[in-house]
Protein backbone atom coordinates (compact mmCIF):
# COMPACT_ATOMS: atom_id res chain seq x y z
CA UNK A 1 0.00 0.00 0.00
CA UNK A 2 1.26 3.33 -1.20
CA UNK A 3 1.34 6.00 1.84
CA UNK A 4 0.54 8.83 -0.95
CA UNK A 5 -2.53 7.00 -1.87
CA UNK A 6 -5.60 6.35 0.32
CA UNK A 7 -6.36 2.60 0.14
CA UNK A 8 -9.75 2.82 1.24
CA UNK A 9 -12.50 5.44 2.06
CA UNK A 10 -13.72 5.61 5.79
CA UNK A 11 -17.55 7.29 5.45
CA UNK A 12 -18.92 8.32 8.89
CA UNK A 13 -22.76 9.16 8.60
CA UNK A 14 -24.88 11.88 10.85
CA UNK A 15 -26.48 10.70 12.89
CA UNK A 16 -23.95 8.52 14.69
CA UNK A 17 -23.39 8.09 18.61
CA UNK A 18 -25.08 9.91 21.25
CA UNK A 19 -28.63 10.15 21.29
CA UNK A 20 -30.27 12.90 23.63
CA UNK A 21 -31.43 11.02 26.46
CA UNK A 22 -27.36 9.62 27.03
CA UNK A 23 -26.00 13.23 26.54
CA UNK A 24 -28.32 14.27 28.85
CA UNK A 25 -27.53 11.46 31.43
CA UNK A 26 -23.78 12.20 30.73
CA UNK A 27 -24.16 15.97 31.39
CA UNK A 28 -26.11 15.18 34.26
CA UNK A 29 -22.96 13.09 36.04
CA UNK A 30 -20.84 15.87 35.20
CA UNK A 31 -23.06 18.55 36.48
CA UNK A 32 -23.81 16.66 40.34
CA UNK A 33 -19.84 16.23 40.18
CA UNK A 34 -19.73 20.06 39.75
CA UNK A 35 -22.22 21.43 42.20
CA UNK A 36 -22.10 18.28 44.46
CA UNK A 37 -19.27 16.79 46.36
CA UNK A 38 -18.38 12.96 45.61
CA UNK A 39 -18.54 10.76 45.70
CA UNK A 40 -21.28 10.60 43.73
CA UNK A 41 -23.33 7.16 43.58
CA UNK A 42 -24.89 5.90 39.99
CA UNK A 43 -27.01 2.97 40.44
CA UNK A 44 -26.14 0.72 37.18
CA UNK A 45 -24.35 2.19 34.31
CA UNK A 46 -25.39 5.61 33.82
CA UNK A 47 -25.15 4.73 30.05
CA UNK A 48 -24.04 1.20 28.58
CA UNK A 49 -20.55 2.08 27.78
CA UNK A 50 -17.29 1.09 29.51
CA UNK A 51 -15.33 4.19 28.38
CA UNK A 52 -17.82 6.44 30.02
CA UNK A 53 -18.41 4.43 33.02
CA UNK A 54 -14.55 4.64 33.29
CA UNK A 55 -14.16 7.63 33.23
CA UNK A 56 -16.40 8.96 35.67
CA UNK A 57 -15.25 6.58 37.90
CA UNK A 58 -11.78 7.98 38.03
CA UNK A 59 -13.17 11.49 38.62
CA UNK A 60 -15.28 9.85 41.93
CA UNK A 61 -18.26 8.44 40.90
CA UNK A 62 -19.72 5.23 42.27
CA UNK A 63 -20.97 3.02 40.03
CA UNK A 64 -23.54 0.24 42.16
CA UNK A 65 -26.20 -2.39 41.50
CA UNK A 66 -28.39 -1.80 43.98
CA UNK A 67 -28.98 1.11 46.52
CA UNK A 68 -28.24 -0.78 49.84
CA UNK A 69 -24.22 -0.20 48.57
CA UNK A 70 -25.43 3.80 48.67
CA UNK A 71 -24.86 5.40 52.43
CA UNK A 72 -27.90 6.95 53.72
CA UNK A 73 -28.42 10.85 52.69
CA UNK A 74 -25.77 10.23 49.85
CA UNK A 75 -26.44 11.49 46.00
CA UNK A 76 -27.56 8.93 43.79
CA UNK A 77 -28.12 9.11 40.07
CA UNK A 78 -30.44 6.47 38.54
CA UNK A 79 -29.64 5.61 34.92
CA UNK A 80 -30.79 6.61 31.42
CA UNK A 81 -32.82 3.26 31.97
CA UNK A 82 -35.13 4.47 34.15
CA UNK A 83 -36.05 2.39 37.65
CA UNK A 84 -39.15 0.85 38.83
CA UNK A 85 -41.04 2.61 41.46
CA UNK A 86 -40.28 0.32 44.20
CA UNK A 87 -36.53 1.55 43.88
CA UNK A 88 -37.57 4.85 44.14
CA UNK A 89 -39.40 4.30 47.27
CA UNK A 90 -36.10 2.72 48.05
CA UNK A 91 -34.36 5.48 47.76
CA UNK A 92 -36.80 7.45 49.78
CA UNK A 93 -36.66 5.60 52.29
CA UNK A 94 -33.11 5.62 52.60
CA UNK A 95 -33.16 10.03 52.42
CA UNK A 96 -30.96 9.53 49.44
CA UNK A 97 -30.69 12.60 47.31
CA UNK A 98 -32.17 11.24 44.14
CA UNK A 99 -31.39 12.84 40.97
CA UNK A 100 -32.98 11.21 38.17
CA UNK A 101 -31.11 10.69 34.60
CA UNK A 102 -34.04 8.54 33.22
CA UNK A 103 -34.30 9.39 29.54
CA UNK A 104 -37.92 11.40 28.85
CA UNK A 105 -38.53 8.56 26.45
CA UNK A 106 -38.06 5.99 28.31
CA UNK A 107 -40.74 8.03 31.19
CA UNK A 108 -43.21 8.09 28.24
CA UNK A 109 -43.09 3.98 28.61
CA UNK A 110 -43.44 4.19 32.50
CA UNK A 111 -46.19 6.60 31.81
CA UNK A 112 -48.41 4.16 29.24
CA UNK A 113 -47.55 1.03 31.40
CA UNK A 114 -49.21 3.00 34.18
CA UNK A 115 -52.21 3.85 32.32
CA UNK A 116 -52.80 0.69 30.98
CA UNK A 117 -52.79 -1.33 34.43
CA UNK A 118 -55.21 1.27 35.58
CA UNK A 119 -57.55 0.18 32.69
CA UNK A 120 -57.09 -3.56 33.42
CA UNK A 121 -54.90 -4.14 30.39
CA UNK A 122 -52.40 -6.93 30.39
CA UNK A 123 -49.11 -5.38 29.03
CA UNK A 124 -47.31 -7.14 26.32
CA UNK A 125 -43.52 -5.61 26.70
CA UNK A 126 -41.45 -6.33 23.41
CA UNK A 127 -37.87 -6.95 24.97
CA UNK A 128 -34.95 -8.81 25.91
CA UNK A 129 -34.95 -9.93 29.48
CA UNK A 130 -32.58 -8.42 32.11
CA UNK A 131 -32.36 -5.19 30.09
CA UNK A 132 -31.76 -2.97 32.51
CA UNK A 133 -35.32 -0.65 31.06
CA UNK A 134 -36.97 -3.46 30.93
CA UNK A 135 -36.62 -4.53 34.37
CA UNK A 136 -37.27 -0.71 35.38
CA UNK A 137 -40.51 -0.58 33.09
CA UNK A 138 -41.97 -3.94 34.18
CA UNK A 139 -41.93 -2.76 37.50
CA UNK A 140 -44.45 0.03 37.09
CA UNK A 141 -47.04 -3.04 36.92
CA UNK A 142 -45.49 -6.49 37.59
CA UNK A 143 -48.71 -8.42 38.10
CA UNK A 144 -49.86 -7.28 34.38
CA UNK A 145 -46.99 -6.95 32.15
CA UNK A 146 -45.52 -9.95 30.24
CA UNK A 147 -42.29 -9.83 28.56
CA UNK A 148 -42.35 -10.74 24.62
CA UNK A 149 -38.98 -11.59 23.86
CA UNK A 150 -39.28 -12.42 19.85
CA UNK A 151 -42.10 -14.03 17.54
CA UNK A 152 -42.01 -17.35 18.94
CA UNK A 153 -43.27 -15.63 22.88
CA UNK A 154 -45.92 -13.16 20.93
CA UNK A 155 -47.42 -16.75 19.63
CA UNK A 156 -47.63 -18.56 22.57
CA UNK A 157 -47.88 -15.84 25.37
CA UNK A 158 -51.47 -16.21 27.70
CA UNK A 159 -53.60 -13.33 28.51
CA UNK A 160 -56.13 -13.02 30.85
CA UNK A 161 -58.60 -11.11 28.39
CA UNK A 162 -57.84 -11.06 24.63
CA UNK A 163 -59.68 -7.98 24.39
CA UNK A 164 -58.03 -6.08 27.40
CA UNK A 165 -54.51 -6.37 25.89
CA UNK A 166 -51.56 -3.36 24.96
CA UNK A 167 -48.43 -3.28 23.80
CA UNK A 168 -45.45 -1.23 24.62
CA UNK A 169 -41.80 -1.73 23.49
CA UNK A 170 -37.85 -1.06 25.16
CA UNK A 171 -37.23 2.00 23.34
CA UNK A 172 -33.43 0.72 22.21
CA UNK A 173 -35.22 -1.74 19.51
CA UNK A 174 -35.89 -0.03 15.86
CA UNK A 175 -39.70 -0.34 14.58
CA UNK A 176 -38.31 -2.68 11.78
CA UNK A 177 -36.77 -5.07 14.83
CA UNK A 178 -40.39 -5.00 16.47
CA UNK A 179 -42.40 -5.31 13.25
CA UNK A 180 -42.34 -9.30 13.08
CA UNK A 181 -43.36 -9.80 16.78
CA UNK A 182 -45.88 -6.76 16.53
CA UNK A 183 -47.63 -8.38 13.73
CA UNK A 184 -47.58 -11.97 15.49
CA UNK A 185 -49.59 -9.89 18.39
CA UNK A 186 -51.75 -8.29 16.19
CA UNK A 187 -53.13 -11.58 14.51
CA UNK A 188 -53.40 -12.99 17.90
CA UNK A 189 -55.19 -9.85 19.66
CA UNK A 190 -56.66 -7.46 16.47
CA UNK A 191 -57.85 -5.31 19.41
CA UNK A 192 -53.92 -4.88 20.83
CA UNK A 193 -53.28 -1.30 21.50
CA UNK A 194 -49.88 -0.04 20.45
CA UNK A 195 -48.06 3.21 21.25
CA UNK A 196 -48.39 6.15 19.09
CA UNK A 197 -46.00 6.73 16.61
CA UNK A 198 -44.52 9.97 18.34
CA UNK A 199 -43.32 8.00 21.76
CA UNK A 200 -40.93 5.68 19.98
CA UNK A 201 -37.53 6.33 20.23
CA UNK A 202 -36.53 8.25 17.40
CA UNK A 203 -32.16 7.57 18.17
CA UNK A 204 -32.73 3.68 17.57
CA UNK A 205 -34.33 3.57 14.27
CA UNK A 206 -32.46 6.46 12.73
CA UNK A 207 -28.56 5.13 13.49
CA UNK A 208 -30.25 2.22 11.81
CA UNK A 209 -31.52 3.75 8.73
CA UNK A 210 -28.23 5.45 8.31
CA UNK A 211 -26.31 2.37 8.54
CA UNK A 212 -28.66 0.86 6.18
CA UNK A 213 -27.68 4.09 3.69
CA UNK A 214 -24.34 3.82 4.35
CA UNK A 215 -24.55 0.30 2.32
CA UNK A 216 -27.31 0.66 -0.01
CA UNK A 217 -26.21 3.97 -1.10
CA UNK A 218 -22.40 4.61 -0.53
CA UNK A 219 -21.92 0.76 -0.97
CA UNK A 220 -19.62 0.01 2.24
CA UNK A 221 -18.30 -3.43 2.40
CA UNK A 222 -16.97 -3.27 6.51
CA UNK A 223 -19.32 -1.35 8.41
CA UNK A 224 -17.05 -0.87 12.86
CA UNK A 225 -19.49 0.64 14.69
CA UNK A 226 -17.74 1.71 18.08
CA UNK A 227 -20.08 0.66 21.39
CA UNK A 228 -19.08 -1.93 24.36
CA UNK A 229 -20.10 -5.38 24.27
CA UNK A 230 -23.54 -4.38 26.63
CA UNK A 231 -24.82 -1.91 24.24
CA UNK A 232 -27.68 -3.60 22.33
CA UNK A 233 -28.01 -0.73 20.01
CA UNK A 234 -24.97 -0.50 19.13
CA UNK A 235 -24.94 -4.75 18.62
CA UNK A 236 -28.12 -4.00 16.53
CA UNK A 237 -26.04 -1.53 14.32
CA UNK A 238 -23.41 -4.43 13.32
CA UNK A 239 -26.44 -7.16 13.07
CA UNK A 240 -28.45 -4.51 10.13
CA UNK A 241 -25.16 -4.01 8.43
CA UNK A 242 -24.48 -8.01 8.17
CA UNK A 243 -28.23 -8.36 7.19
CA UNK A 244 -27.56 -6.67 3.97
CA UNK A 245 -24.71 -8.40 2.81
CA UNK A 246 -21.72 -6.16 4.40
CA UNK A 247 -19.46 -6.92 7.59
CA UNK A 248 -19.91 -5.92 10.83
CA UNK A 249 -17.44 -5.25 13.69
CA UNK A 250 -18.16 -3.87 16.78
CA UNK A 251 -14.97 -1.95 18.32
CA UNK A 252 -14.81 -0.31 21.92
CA UNK A 253 -11.46 2.13 21.35
CA UNK A 254 -8.86 2.54 18.47
CA UNK A 255 -6.92 -0.31 20.01
CA UNK A 256 -9.48 -2.55 19.10
CA UNK A 257 -9.33 -2.33 15.31
CA UNK A 258 -7.54 -5.07 13.39
CA UNK A 259 -5.80 -4.23 10.09
CA UNK A 260 -6.34 -7.84 8.85
CA UNK A 261 -10.28 -6.48 8.57
CA UNK A 262 -9.05 -3.89 5.84
CA UNK A 263 -7.52 -6.03 3.37
CA UNK A 264 -9.16 -5.56 0.14
CA UNK A 265 -11.50 -3.27 1.43
CA UNK A 266 -12.42 0.14 -0.48
CA UNK A 267 -15.17 1.19 1.24
CA UNK A 268 -15.68 1.66 5.31
CA UNK A 269 -18.53 2.82 7.71
CA UNK A 270 -17.92 4.05 10.97
CA UNK A 271 -20.35 4.67 13.25
CA UNK A 272 -21.52 4.37 16.51
CA UNK A 273 -23.93 2.98 18.93
CA UNK A 274 -26.23 5.83 21.27
CA UNK A 275 -24.26 5.49 24.12
CA UNK A 276 -20.80 5.84 22.65
CA UNK A 277 -19.13 9.00 22.85
CA UNK A 278 -17.43 11.03 19.67
CA UNK A 279 -13.99 11.14 21.08
CA UNK A 280 -13.75 7.32 20.66
CA UNK A 281 -14.98 7.58 17.28
CA UNK A 282 -12.27 10.41 16.62
CA UNK A 283 -10.02 7.81 17.86
CA UNK A 284 -10.87 4.95 15.65
CA UNK A 285 -11.26 7.74 12.89
CA UNK A 286 -7.73 8.91 13.27
CA UNK A 287 -6.26 5.08 13.33
CA UNK A 288 -7.85 4.17 9.80
CA UNK A 289 -6.23 7.65 8.85
CA UNK A 290 -3.02 6.15 9.63
CA UNK A 291 -3.67 2.74 8.22
CA UNK A 292 -4.53 4.55 4.95
CA UNK A 293 -7.87 5.76 4.91
CA UNK A 294 -9.50 8.62 3.32
CA UNK A 295 -12.22 10.29 5.76
CA UNK A 296 -16.15 12.25 4.97
CA UNK A 297 -18.99 12.69 6.49
CA UNK A 298 -22.18 12.16 5.28
CA UNK A 299 -25.53 13.51 6.48
CA UNK A 300 -27.54 10.85 5.85
CA UNK A 301 -30.75 11.82 8.30
CA UNK A 302 -31.49 14.91 9.91
CA UNK A 303 -31.62 15.14 13.84
CA UNK A 304 -32.41 17.94 15.99
CA UNK A 305 -33.39 16.45 19.62
CA UNK A 306 -32.70 17.74 23.20
CA UNK A 307 -34.25 17.24 26.48
CA UNK A 308 -34.19 19.31 29.26
CA UNK A 309 -32.15 19.04 32.58
CA UNK A 310 -33.63 18.21 35.94
CA UNK A 311 -34.81 20.95 37.87
CA UNK A 312 -32.12 20.49 40.22
CA UNK A 313 -29.36 20.78 38.03
CA UNK A 314 -30.28 23.05 35.18
CA UNK A 315 -30.45 26.45 37.06
CA UNK A 316 -26.81 26.24 38.45
CA UNK A 317 -25.96 25.30 35.42
CA UNK A 318 -27.34 28.73 33.71
CA UNK A 319 -25.86 30.37 36.46
CA UNK A 320 -22.77 29.58 35.80
CA UNK A 321 -23.17 30.21 31.78
CA UNK A 322 -22.84 26.30 30.75
FE1 LIG B 1 -33.69 7.93 25.23
FE2 LIG B 1 -33.89 6.80 22.82
FE3 LIG B 1 -31.53 7.43 23.79
FE4 LIG B 1 -32.90 5.41 24.87
S1 LIG B 1 -32.06 5.49 22.80
S2 LIG B 1 -31.79 7.01 25.97
S3 LIG B 1 -34.99 6.22 24.68
S4 LIG B 1 -33.18 8.89 23.28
Amino acid sequence: MSQDEPAFDVILPRPRGFCAGVERAVQIVELALEQLHPPIYVRREIVHNRAVVERFRARGVVFVDSLDEVPAQAVCVFSAHGVAPDVRAAADARGLQVIDATCPLVTKVHVEVLRHARAGDTILLIGHEGHDEVIGTMGHARDQVRLVGDVHAALTVEVPDPQRVAYVTQTTLSVDETAGIVRALRGRFPAIEGPKTADICYATQNRQDAVKALVLEEGIELLLVVGSENSSNSQRLVEVAQSLGARGQLVDAASDVDPAWLRGVRRVGLTAGASAPEDLVQGVAARLAALGGRLSERELIPEDVTFPLPPQLAPARNRSGG
